[in-house]
């Protein structure tokens, strides 16, 4: 991979990211590209920010752990996968935000470990939208009982809502789930809640990002539209 196809994939999305707004009638700024980095080598990651990314995100623990050390300039670290709880304390003082609560169990660990670092730590909830039984994510019906669990917590703030859309050949069948989460985002908003702040909507990836933003996503999750296949 060399810079100018680096290059020209962050024009490609930037592109992609105006014309959905446009077509929306949304400002481009409400809009937040997080560059999702797993596989992808850090010597890559280096150049993607060099060239103006400063969010990027990966899907397990122990690669934030690795990278943090090799990634350079400042950027804020995302975690998008699957959050075992004895993997919280590994990542606890190096991401900006956690996209992928979806337990009681896992809020517990995150308020012990954060309340132990002296850290308020942001994050969303992230909802199971197509209830597979396969994919991670809070049910449905479970959302605000969540939420008014994780108000009790002192280190934890929410900041809004993530999914991951079931996936479909065609990105325009997505288009249902990503409604059904901006009415549930909006539910979520209008709620009492004390130690939330809910503005983010983190929802639509490479294929179907245009429709989430449509939708009325606030923030992008784009890997492949960035660095290329990857091949596992
Ligand atoms: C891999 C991944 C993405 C990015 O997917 P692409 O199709 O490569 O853009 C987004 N969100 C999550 C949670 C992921 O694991």
């Amino acid at each position: 991979m060399n810079n100018q196809y680096l290059k020209e994939n962050i024009a490609t999305i930037k592109q992609r990211i105006t014309s959905a707004c446009q077509r929306a009638g949304r400002s481009v700024e409400e809009i937040t590209l997080v560059a999702v980095t797993k596989t992808v080598d850090s010597d890559i990651v280096n150049q993607s920010i060099a060239l103006g990314i400063c969010d990027i995100a990966e899907n397990k623990p122990q690669e934030i752990v690795r990278k943090h050390d090799l990634i350079k300039g400042p950027v804020n670290w995302h975690m998008i996968g699957h959050l075992q709880s004895n993997k919280v304390k590994q990542i606890i003082d190096r991401v900006k935000l956690i996209h992928s609560v979806d337990r009681q169990s896992v809020v517990d660990e995150i308020e012990k470990r954060a309340a132990a670092h002296h850290k308020v730590i942001d994050i969303l909830v992230q909802v199971n939208i197509g209830a597979e039984s396969q994919k991670s994510g809070v049910a449905i019906a479970d959302v605000k009982a969540l939420l008014n669990y994780i108000e009790a917590c002192r280190h934890i703030r929410v900041l809004g809502l993530m999914c991951i859309a079931p996936f479909m050949a065609d990105p325009e069948q997505v288009r249902p789930y990503f409604k059904q989460m901006k009415a549930i985002f909006d539910e979520v908003k209008a709620m009492p809640l004390q130690n939330s702040k809910i503005e983010i909507l983190s929802m639509g990836m490479t294929d179907d990002f245009e429709v989430a933003i449509e939708e009325g996503a606030t923030m992008i999750r784009v890997g492949t539209g960035l660095y290329g296949a990857r091949n596992y």
